[in-house]
């Protein structure tokens, strides 16, 4: 077959890879491709068509769940226009959804966690607050107080909306009604019952540039265009041509101590943002897991409660102020969403697990909170410190620049000189110690140079031993990259 005849129409037609399996279905009707050709590699046909990687791997899935092609690992793909032979191994493969497929291979939450129980590992790559704070007591007692008084409702099912004592408290605390709070199995879920809610294949967000690792991979896998919003810059003349250029459906944005950032949307683009949202009648996911966990001053007022058009759906949870082994998190909407999500999410889990809110609740009530955190930002505070005293002795001078971080669990910088994150990654794990490169939290191929560090989740004995590796495995690169030509290095 000769594949530079192939044609694929950018402009304003339907999506790219559903035109390529067009093509190369009726190529196999019309016994073009012939029984048992191989097809070209992704990369090859991409590089061909000048498509991405992505839309090529889409369609020959596409064309796989058809029955029409063959994957093979390590061999290729080939087509198979008659029926298989039934002792053939069978493809699963092929076999999966587009929403999956369309996820590929791409750095992901999974890449994060991966680490986190592997003892000789030290992980500053997952974000967890530290959890030598966590009141294992006071979490004991009240684990035995919900079961000995409220046993039923601890272990029976659950209202999907969460339990009525858990909403009340988290409402109360956020000065709303209960109404409005749905508990959620960690926030996670709650970008997925969003983007189940409110996306359709095709449409825009407009997001954070970087943004969120997880909120990128739930919007992707629903099929959205996504559009990156740079937050550094947080021009707000930038956001209104984005928003007229792409119509987006929905803004999604973390505004306190952005992940991987650490930035703080001022008041007033805080407010900027929310009257432009309100004139375009565009709703904003405001993902808030931070505001608490502030280590100089309190942040400014959340999104949701500078809203006066009702527009901000706004997202926290116990992830990042408890553990995030808890798995609970909770959303606040109007009453109309919160009946909307709650419905997909009885599909999910039927109900979040009812002993931990009913042990979260009583933790609530018994005013134990706030002692907890104000414990919890001293310790955040005193590794924030260890990891910036440890780079500065370590790593070799304007290698990495860094920000310090206000609040939040992670330290963002930059690699110069040319080095790859990505690269580096490869040599710390093989010297034990993990971080989040910056790949992960841009959606367009960004952040090559960038990394996050946490600084919390480590304990603080260990923090400078896996910066120093850390430094050392830099160091190296950077006479790598240099050897290479990969950065013109000033000759005077
Ligand atoms: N949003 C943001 C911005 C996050 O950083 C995280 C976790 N890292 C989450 C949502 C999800 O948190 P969880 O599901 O643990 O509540």
């Amino acid at each position: 077959m000769d594949y530079s005849k192939l044609r694929v129409k950018r402009a304003g037609g339907r999506p790219l890879y559903e035109q390529l399996v067009e093509t190369l279905e009726g190529a196999v009707e019309a016994g073009e491709l012939k029984n048992g050709e191989r097809l070209p590699s992704e990369r090859e046909l991409a590089g061909r068509l000048k498509l991405s990687r992505t839309t090529v791997a889409g369609a020959y899935r596409e064309l796989e769940s058809r029955g029409l092609v063959r994957s093979h690992v390590g061999r290729g793909t080939f087509v198979c226009a008659r029926p298989e032979p039934s002792d053939a191994p069978f493809a699963w493969r092929g076999k999966v959804s587009a929403s999956v497929a369309r996820l590929g291979n791409s750095l992901s939450l999974r890449h994060l966690t991966k680490d986190v129980l592997n003892m000789k590992i030290i992980s500053f790559a997952a974000s967890s607050p530290s959890l030598e704070c966590f009141p294992v007591e006071a979490y004991q007692r009240a684990t035995e107080r919900v079961l000995h008084r409220s046993r039923d409702a601890a272990l029976g099912l659950s209202p999907t909306e969460g339990q009525p004592r858990l909403r009340e408290l988290v409402a109360a605390r956020f000065k709303t009604r209960a109404e409005r709070v749905l508990i959620l199995s960690g926030s996670q879920q709650g970008l997925d019952l969003m983007a189940r809610c409110l996306l359709d294949p095709g449409d825009s967000v407009v997001m954070d540039r970087p943004g969120y690792v997880g909120a990128i991979q739930t919007f992707r896998a629903a099929g959205a265009n996504l559009i990156g919003w740079d937050v550094l810059r947080a021009d707000l003349g930038e956001l209104e041509d984005l928003v007229m250029r792409y119509r987006p459906k929905l803004i999604y944005t973390d505004p306190t101590f952005q992940n991987p950032t650490g930035r703080v949307l001022p008041l007033r683009e805080r407010q900027e943002l929310l009257k432009l949202a309100a004139r375009y009648r565009v709703p904003i996911i405001e993902d808030n897991p931070w505001q608490e966990t502030y280590l100089d001053a309190p942040p400014p007022p959340t999104l949701y409660h500078l809203d006066t058009h009702n527009i901000v759906i706004h997202l926290s949870t116990f992830s990042k102020i408890f553990a995030p082994g808890l798995r609970l998190g909770w959303l606040v909407a109007s009453e109309y969403i919160v009946d909307q999500l709650a419905s997909i999410k009885q599909y999910e889990d039927v109900s979040s697990e009812g002993l931990t809110q009913l042990v979260l609740a009583e933790l609530l009530q018994g005013g134990l909170f706030d002692d907890h955190l104000a414990g919890l930002r001293k310790e955040h505070a005193g590794k924030r410190d260890l990891m910036i005293k440890a780079l500065r002795r370590h790593v070799p001078p304007r290698s990495f620049e860094f920000n310090t971080p206000r609040g939040g669990l992670h330290l963002w910088g930059r690699l110069n000189e040319g080095v790859s994150a990505r690269q580096l990654l490869r040599q710390t794990l093989a010297k034990g110690v993990a971080f989040a490169p910056g790949e992960m939290f841009y959606s367009d191929g960004g952040g090559r140079h960038e990394l996050r560090l946490c600084f919390t989740s480590v304990a603080a004995v260990k923090i400078e031993e896996g910066v120093k590796r850390l430094a050392e495995i830099l160091a190296r690169e950077r006479s790598g990259a240099a050897g290479r030509g990969e950065y013109a290095v000033p000759l005077v």
